[in-house]
Parts: C-alpha cells; structure tokens; sequence
C-alpha cells in the first residue's frame, strides 16, 4: 500500500505490546506512524508469559478490571486474524489446577467470584483430581482437584510482537531505536507515550507501581513428556505457577515482589529455584526440559490497578499501568486509543 505525506503523523514512544498495537491500530485507521523505542532489555513485554487470562486474573475487589479483560479478550481472534499468523495462539482452553484441599478451597472462592461476574455457563467448569488428569496425562498424580476455563488461551508474546511490527511496516511504520528524553522534541501531529515503567520519567504525574517476576522458558527434548495443550495455572502448597505452551516447549511463571526498585530486572536463584520447584511438583516430565532462559522484568501496575489511557493534551496521548494484564489488555487499549485520536 502506497503511504501518502497528506496523512497525519502519530509519533509512539515505547515498542512494548502496547505501544506496537496501539500503532498498528492507528496505522490501520489512516495513520503515519513512527515509534520510537529504547529496545527489548527493559521490556516487559518481552519477558511475559502471553496468558490471556481473565477468568484466571479474577479477584474480589477487581471487578472493573475483570470487565475490561472480558472485553479486551472479545476482540483477540480478529487481532489473530489481521496479524494473519494462527501459531502466535499456542492455547486456547486453561486448566487451574490445585495439589492440597487448601489450595482447592482458594481456587474454589475464586471460581465464586468468577461464577458471580455473569460469565456465560459452561466457561469454567470444575474438575475433580482425576478428570483434571484426563485433560493433561502428564500432570502429577498429586493432584487434588481443579477447574478447567474454556476459551482462556495464551500467545506466544514475541511471536506477537515481531507479527505486530511487520504489519505496522507494511502500513509504512517504522521503529527508530532510540532513548527519548523529552516527548516535546519527537516530531509529529500526535504523540502517544506507551513506554511501560519508562513513562513515569517522561510524564511524572503518571505515577506507576512496579512489580518485578521472574520468568522461565524450558524448551522440550526427545526424550520429555509432550507440551501441555492447556495452560496450566497451579497453586501449590500456597504459592502460584504457571505453565504456558509453546511451540518447543513452556514458559514457567512468575513471581511477583512488590514494593521492588523499577531497575531491578534480575532473576535471583530463590526465585528461579521456587519455580522450577513448583513446576516440577505439577508436572514431574519437566525435569527432562532444557532450562533455555530465566529472566526478570518489572510489570508497569497503576494505583487503582486498572490502566491509565487517556489524553494529556492536544498533542499528547498516554497507555500505561497495565500491569500484569499487558497482554490481555492490548486490544482494548488500542481500540481506546483509536477514539482518542478520532476525537
Ligand atoms: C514476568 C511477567 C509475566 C507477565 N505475564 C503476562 C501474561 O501472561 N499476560 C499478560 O497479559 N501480561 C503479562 N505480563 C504483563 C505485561 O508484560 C505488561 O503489562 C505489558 O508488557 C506492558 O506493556 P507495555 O508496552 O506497556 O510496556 P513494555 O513492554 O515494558 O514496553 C515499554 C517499551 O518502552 C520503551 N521505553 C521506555 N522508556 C523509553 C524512552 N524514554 N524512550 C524510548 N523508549 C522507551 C522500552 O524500551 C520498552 O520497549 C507479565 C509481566 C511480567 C514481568
């Protein structure tokens, strides 16, 4: 497609999932679009596991969050399609799986919470220890009971976001490398600030709550046990790990330590050790996967939770404060950010 000068300049700071959705939208709805990005090693997007998790984030208290999610997820299988690469979906259903009564009962209280935000019959449904081995034969017989949420997939988040930038360059897009310092010297008719942790510094209203996780990718060998087809999000013994498909193998998540330094993306042995060890615990083939990765990063959380996407002024725009829910979140951010621009 031919890009003409005559059509306006957005100008996106930030190369995170959100910055790249938010210009692909905006590329589609007539847009010229340049992002600017200070690269992959402080991005949250990299690192993340790619679940898209609504049912699975539900929380008493989060209910406007809850929502949003629900109607952000609406819109992923068109985003599959526009992308036009099926493989970036590496599960489409999730199991929640428990190893004690204990941690049956927490899963049950949240299966309440979910049951009561009207979610269509039929989407979760809960399983007993043996029928949640049915579905994953590879899972421990520790296994105590579970639910089993249709409909609650993953991507695969740099498959996503390498699909989402040639897209964007097809439109004419493009990506400059670089650190910017002040919004006020990119160039451009509109400015959108999606810099994720880094948008504090550029707008210091915007003020964020990081919160660090480190993350595992395993890649799987001849001789292991077959990938999961479902993602696995498990509470054992009390603490959370979750176990998300992709083509060669998992990703094995996360911690999550609050309050922490927004520089602080280092994977520590603690971390690394408790997850391998609750992974271990709930699907015991995973000791024959290679450890490929361990990494760390800093989810970009708002005060109140939900995300701040709004407009600052007539030039500029912010999406941020996704916090754990980056991923989910993106398509309704975008469309957002779509009508913003549209006035
Ligand atoms: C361990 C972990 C697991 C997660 N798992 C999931 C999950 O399963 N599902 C889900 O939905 N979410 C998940 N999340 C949350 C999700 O990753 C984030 O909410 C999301 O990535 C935020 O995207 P973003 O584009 O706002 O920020 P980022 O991905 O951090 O991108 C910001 C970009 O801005 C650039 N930048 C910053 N400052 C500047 C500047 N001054 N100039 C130029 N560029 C700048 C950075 O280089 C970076 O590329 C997870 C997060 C972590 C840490």
């Amino acid at each position: 497609m031919t890009v003409t000068q005559s059509r306006p300049v957005l100008s996106v700071i930030g190369g995170g999932v959100i910055g790249s959705m938010c210009a692909l939208a905006a590329a589609d709805a007539g847009w010229h679009v340049d992002i600017y990005d200070a690269g992959e090693a402080t991005r949250a997007s990299e690192v993340a596991g790619g679940m898209l998790g609504t049912l699975g984030e539900g929380h008493p208290g989060e209910e406007g969050l809850f929502a949003l999610s629900a109607e952000s997820t609406a819109w992923w299988p068109g985003w599959i399609e526009r992308l036009g690469d099926p493989a970036i979906v590496t599960a489409a259903d999730t199991l929640f799986v428990a190893t004690t009564a204990a941690d049956g009962e927490y899963l049950r209280q949240l299966a309440q919470f979910v049951w009561a935000q009207q979610v269509p019959d039929g989407r979760l449904t809960g399983l007993r220890g043996r029928q949640v081995r049915a579905h994953e034969p590879s899972l421990s017989t520790r296994v105590h009971s579970g639910y089993r949420a249709l409909g609650e997939g993953a991507l695969d988040n740099r498959r996503l976001l390498a699909g989402v930038r040639s897209r964007l360059a097809e439109r004419g897009g493009h990506v400059h490398r670089m650190w910017v310092d002040s919004f006020a010297d990119v160039p451009g008719d509109q400015v959108l600030i999606a810099a994720g942790m880094g948008t504090s510094a550029l707008l210091p209203d915007v003020k964020l709550v990081p919160a660090k996780g480190e993350i595992l990718r395993l890649r799987r060998n001849r001789q292991s046990v077959p990938v999961p087809r479902n993602v696995i999000r498990a509470r054992v013994e009390g603490r959370h790990v979750y176990l998300v498909p992709r083509a060669d193998g998992l990703v094995v998540g996360a911690t999550q330590y609050e309050p922490v330094s927004p520089d602080d993306r280092a994977a520590h042995a603690g971390g690394v050790a408790d997850l391998l060890a609750d992974a271990i615990a709930i699907m015991p083939g995973l000791r024959t996967y290679e450890l490929i990765e361990a990494s760390a990063g800093i989810r970009p959380g708002s005060a109140d939770g939900l995300p701040v996407v709004e407009r600052i002024d007539d030039r500029t725009l912010v999406a941020t404060g996704h916090g754990r829910n980056g991923i989910v979140l993106a398509p309704a951010t975008a469309a957002r950010i779509v009508e913003l621009l549209a006035g």
